[in-house]
């Protein structure tokens, strides 16, 4: 088996990271004993949780602090730089306590920190970072934020408030001279003129809905200055938006921030020590090795970063700044996994045993023609006959909108032309319209999730994740693919690209289950995700790895239906009031039977949203 070509490794070699491997046909995690998901998953499911299912790994989330600690910390050798190295985790990132506890135990030997960005965030960061570790703020604060990063600095946590305008400033000051409480760090946000890019590069520029311009800045010094509150300046940080495609930009950015720290340190902030180039490190979402998302290596960004200050520092003989990062993404993208069992195929049905042909000559001549052009295609003629049966369906569905064919007529048609273009494609390798053909003939594969709650980045800005079908892969994928959600919205569908095909198996659900796996989701998408339809959070499992096999804790169900309903605010104690009611007053239930059926409708209440029907046990 081992080598033997891969029939299709769905881009694993791009987007993968070493992270999974395909072993004997099954998509493995690519540490310790290499289990395969699929046994997870069934393992999973034998205790009844079926649904969407997210796995978390805890082994990657490590081993992404690792590899962000470590290409810093090598290029400040390699360079020999004297300023430190600090990172924090953007908590809006994930905030989920299945990924949090993780993020939290394996970032503690660095040091590791939280960034947050609004109140509940800050919460958090306060209750869980480790006291050694920085705490940043970011966005926009009122009074009563500004209080919690007092409380947060009077608990003995490392905080720094970023400010994001003059009046926070001025609020921040006052409140120190109201209190006299030890006031937390400041950092400030500068609006840089160079601009981010890509779909998420709103966040720099000139116009950026962030930051100080240069003439706020000085102002800003100058405040601090009257307060005497100077040395609490500490840091200026700067993002310039998500999902990085290419470092240009970030090294614009770096000259314009390192030019204001030297300038600003000139000006007396000498406590001033950090430079914080936010986030932005590019996740690889990308199937297909001609359309890469990043053009950089994390270890090029160390170096180009380390490089730009130093020599900034050079030339203008200030000390080296301590660098300053918050990439979220990068972090916690590939540490969880959504898989996704297959309920239904919508096109199965166009097989042979679906032709139901008229005795005796009564088939219209068109579609006598037509089994004919069936039988007989063949790769010299696949062409040609390929754009007859097209010509014909075309004929014949006129003709069945004008009355002269019946819907079994049509309904041989359809079953023809699918069945021919399906032989051409097999016999014809060369075939020019290939790819239109693929989206013609393409399967639904109806998938048991939302694609609003588990991948709105899908919904919201044609995010790409890779999907892969968990086992099978040692057999070649021949279906073009869409799939469907179980929403009720006609949004809820990954289309068939014919630039980014999607191939699955031909699957028998009656005899086996198929399970599609989505690759990255472990950043933005938990948090983000939209109860549309009201479906919520999947079942989540997190999975540890070692020589020896693995091991599943942290189950938490998906919620039921009632907690569903009680999230939105109904009074659940008056719903399943209603419910029996309506059912005690029914004359369509015999009494004897009211309290069972009651009953079942709570055993129902009890469970999670999403269709429970697989055809197997
Ligand atoms: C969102 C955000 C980040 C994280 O960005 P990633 O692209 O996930 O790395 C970092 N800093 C700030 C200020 C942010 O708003």
């Amino acid at each position: 088996m081992k080598n033997k070509e891969i029939p299709n490794d769905y881009g694993l070699s791009v987007w993968g990271a070493n992270n999974f491997a395909i072993i004997d046909g099954k998509v493995c995690v690519n540490k310790g004993s290499k289990p395969a998901i699929l046994d997870i998953v069934n393992e999973i499911r034998t205790d009844g949780y079926r649904g969407p299912l997210l796995l978390r790994f805890p082994h990657l989330v490590k081993s992404q602090i690792y590899k962000l600690y470590n290409a810093f910390n090598k290029a400040r050798k390699e360079y020999k730089y004297s300023g430190g190295f600090q990172a924090v985790f953007p908590l809006k990132v994930n905030q989920f306590p299945g990924f949090v506890d993780i993020l939290i135990d394996e970032g503690e030997k660095y040091g590791y920190g939280l960034e947050a960005g609004s109140k509940a965030e800050l919460i958090l960061a306060m209750a869980y970072n480790k006291d050694d570790a920085p705490i940043t703020v970011n966005g926009f604060k009122d009074e009563e934020m500004i209080s919690l990063g007092f409380i947060a600095r009077e608990m003995g946590h490392d905080i720094t408030l970023t400010i994001e305008g003059l009046g926070e400033l001025e609020t921040i000051l006052d409140m120190q001279r109201k209190t006299q409480d030890p006031m937390p760090n400041v950092g400030i946000r500068i609006r840089l003129h160079t601009a981010g890019i890509g779909i998420w590069g709103k966040s720099g520029g000139i116009n950026a809905k962030f930051g100080l311009t240069s003439t706020e800045l000085m102002r800003a010094v100058q405040l601090l200055k009257e307060a005497k509150q100077l040395n609490k300046l500490n840091m200026i940080h700067f993002h310039i938006g998500s999902q990085m495609e290419d470092i240009a930009p970030l090294k614009r950015a770096l000259r314009e921030a390192g030019n204001i720290y030297a300038e600003l340190r000139k000006m007396g902030a000498s406590n001033l020590k950090a430079i914080n180039l936010g986030g932005g490190l590019a996740v690889e979402y990308s199937q297909d090795v001609r359309d890469k998302s990043a053009s950089y290596s994390l270890q090029e960004v160390a170096n180009d970063v380390v490089f730009l200050l130093k020599s900034i520092c050079e030339n203008k003989g200030v000390d080296e700044p301590e660098i300053f990062t918050e990439s979220g993404r990068f972090i916690a993208a590939s540490h969880a996994v959504l898989i996704a069992p297959v309920l239904e195929l919508f096109t199965q049905e166009y097989t042979e045993k679906a032709l139901d042909l008229k005795e005796n000559g009564a088939n219209p001549p068109l579609v006598s023609e037509l089994y004919d052009l069936y039988r007989t295609i063949n790769e010299k003629n696949a062409a040609e006959y390929l754009h007859d049966s097209l010509d014909h369906m075309e004929s014949l569905l006129t003709l069945f909108d004008l009355g002269y064919i019946d819907l079994q007529d049509r309904s041989n048609t359809e079953v023809l032309v699918h069945l021919i273009i399906r032989k051409a494609l097999d016999t014809a390798a060369h075939l020019s319209e290939r790819d239109r053909l693929q989206q013609r003939i393409q399967e639904k594969y109806l998938v048991n999730f939302s694609l609003f709650q588990s991948l709105p980045d899908y919904w919201g800005l044609g995010q790409e994740f890779p999907i892969m079908p968990l086992d099978r892969l040692d057999k070649k994928p021949a279906r073009s693919a869409s799939l469907w959600d179980i929403t009720c919205d006609s949004d809820g569908e990954i289309t068939f690209k014919t630039k980014r095909p999607l191939f699955l198996h031909d699957v028998d659900l009656t005899e086996q289950n198929y399970f599609l796996a989505f690759f990255l989701v472990g950043a933005y998408q938990e948090v983000l995700g939209m109860r549309h339809n009201l479906f919520s959070h999947p079942t989540e499992a997190t999975i540890t790895i070692d020589e020896d096999g693995y091991k599943i804790a942290g189950l938490k169900p998906a919620a039921s239906l009632l907690d569903i309903l009680d999230d939105i605010d109904y009074d659940i104690t008056d719903v399943q009031m209603q419910l029996k009611k309506r059912i005690e007053r029914s004359e369509l239930i015999p009494v004897e039977k009211r309290q069972d059926v009651l009953a079942e409708l709570y055993l129902y209440l009890s469970e999670n949203g999403y269709l429970k029907t697989t055809r197997l046990v």
